[in-house]
């Protein structure tokens, strides 16, 4: 391999999502030199380059006092209020919940709808503020290691192959890539077959009827418009897998975001899977969008305004932490000395096979199916991959079971274990030897609370 350059930082966060981002501003607001490898030309990974722009997890509906509450807080809130104070994103209490395009349940109305543009010029400007040098358009391509630890990692760029050392790494790439390249023990999918939740391409309308979309949600009270789609599947219209329509209103009014494309079978880590994913992906959209426009309410007159080429992808590798989150740790609401993050999500996470049958939303084939909400804690432990000392995990790829990522895959829960994972790379660089294990769980608990983080254990929520 020739190696065109060398470059050194304290930290290097491989994945410039919503994970990465909080992980990076965070260490360098506390002085670390901080590196961001980013395979794509914006930051916020699935966020902003899959058509999501809403983010979910950083508030909750009280259901008494009917206010959207703050669960996330640090990061995650200097970020929306900063969008929200702009007019580039809506504060979820502003939302009347008896008209709610905004996800149509009062819960998803807890939501922060965002202007995608406006999103990735913040995170640029986050960075740029606090000096994180982002690496646009460079894939990780490999780990070298000494001993138990990641000495550095080799990128590619339009420069060709780069060597960038650091003296501590997080990998918030998703699909726990570095991880992986480093030899750190990882699972993927289901335990009894490895398949995982199905992929979807987004797809933005405009020109939507947005009042009377919703008021014929709210007269059937059907918020996925099933019972048109079974008609439409028995006249053998509907051919599509997903038997449910998932739409969110964005910040305008006529412009919705369509999440109903599944992909199932797909796996994300693989170059040939995503490939031909993302073209049935286009394909389905432009299927779904004809019976739309022919069959939904509201959508007569929309147009396609684009669909996205940044697959959607919900499930792939988690690792094998130094603690495990099970779904018994999750459904009982277990405690941690050492828990630094939290959801109080839902179990998001579709059947692999059965797109639009979700498992542990209330199915009574499930027996861990759950409606309730509740606060599951995220100890440090779980960021921290067996094996290596100097790197630790944040967002979708951090260890716990696939049932419990679907509720911690929202990206308010990213963006808190992100801010976690690089408060504890400050505190790594100047107290531990650059040892994640070696991080003093009291003191990097206690910074994060003073950095406006929320602890978890003194939520308003059971
Ligand atoms: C279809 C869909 C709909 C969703 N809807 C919502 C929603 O409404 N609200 C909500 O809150 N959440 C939603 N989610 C979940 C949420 O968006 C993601 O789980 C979350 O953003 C994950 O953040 P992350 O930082 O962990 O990972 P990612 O967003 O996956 O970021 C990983 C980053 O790493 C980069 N990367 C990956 N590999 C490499 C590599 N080898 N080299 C360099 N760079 C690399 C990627 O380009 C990306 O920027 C949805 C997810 C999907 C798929």
């Amino acid at each position: 391999m020739n190696i065109v350059r060398e470059d050194s930082y304290d930290f290097v966060v491989c994945g410039g999502g919503m994970s990465g981002f909080a992980a990076a501003v965070s260490a360098a607001k506390k002085g670390l030199s901080v590196a961001i490898i980013e395979c794509t030309g914006t930051l916020g990974g699935t966020a902003a380059s899959a058509g999501i722009d809403h983010l979910l997890g950083g508030r909750k509906l009280n259901e008494e006092t009917k206010e959207h509450v703050r669960v996330v807080g640090g990061l995650f809130d200097e970020l929306t209020d900063h969008l929200i104070g702009r007019g580039e994103a809506i504060e979820p209490n502003s939302i009347d919940l008896t008209f709610n395009p905004f996800g149509w349940y009062p819960r998803m109305a807890s939501g922060i709808v965002v202007d995608e543009t406006a999103l990735k010029i913040a995170l640029d400007e986050f960075c740029e503020k606090y000096g994180v040098r982002v690496y646009f358009f460079t894939v990780l391509a490999e780990a070298e290691l000494s001993g138990n630890a990641v000495t550095s990692v080799i990128v590619c760029s339009k420069d060709g192959f780069v060597r960038i050392r650091a003296r501590v790494f997080a990998d918030c790439t998703g699909d726990a890539d570095l991880c992986k390249m480093a030899g750190c023990p990882v699972f993927k999918g289901r335990d009894s077959d490895g398949l995982m939740t199905p992929c979807s391409l987004e797809m933005h309308v405009e020109n939507v009827d947005a009042k009377e979309l919703v008021s014929y949600q709210n007269a059937h009270q059907s918020p996925k418009l099933v019972e048109i789609i079974d008609r439409l599947r028995e006249e053998g219209i509907w051919t599509l897998s997903s038997r449910i329509f998932v739409t969110v209103r964005m910040m305008k009014e006529d412009v919705f975001m369509v999440n109903t494309s599944r992909l199932v079978m797909v796996d994300g880590t693989d170059e040939e899977s995503v490939s031909r994913a993302i073209a049935e992906g286009r394909k389905q959209n432009l299927e779904l969008f004809r019976i739309m426009k022919a069959h939904f309410p509201g959508f007569q007159n929309a147009r396609i305004r684009r669909i996205y080429d940044y697959l959607g992808v919900r499930e792939t590798r988690r690792i094998d932490g130094r603690y495990f989150i099970t779904i018994g740790d999750a459904l009982s609401g277990k405690q941690y000395d050492d828990c630094v993050a939290a959801t109080t999500y839902n179990f998001d996470l579709p059947d692999p096979v059965i797109s639009g049958y979700d498992p542990m939303m209330g199915d009574t084939r499930n027996p861990n199916a759950v409606r309730r909400h509740i606060v599951i804690q995220v100890p440090y432990r779980a960021l921290l991959p067996k094996g290596i000392d100097n790197l630790i995990a944040a967002g979708r790829c951090v260890g716990a079971d696939r049932d419990v990522m679907g509720a911690l895959r929202v990206i308010g829960p990213c963006m808190m274990m992100g801010q976690a994972a690089g408060t504890a790379a400050a505190l790594a660089v100047r107290n531990a030897q650059d040892s994640f294990p070696a991080v003093s769980t009291e003191e990097l608990r206690k910074t994060l609370w003073e950095d406006g983080v929320l602890d978890p254990a003194k939520l308003p929520f059971d």
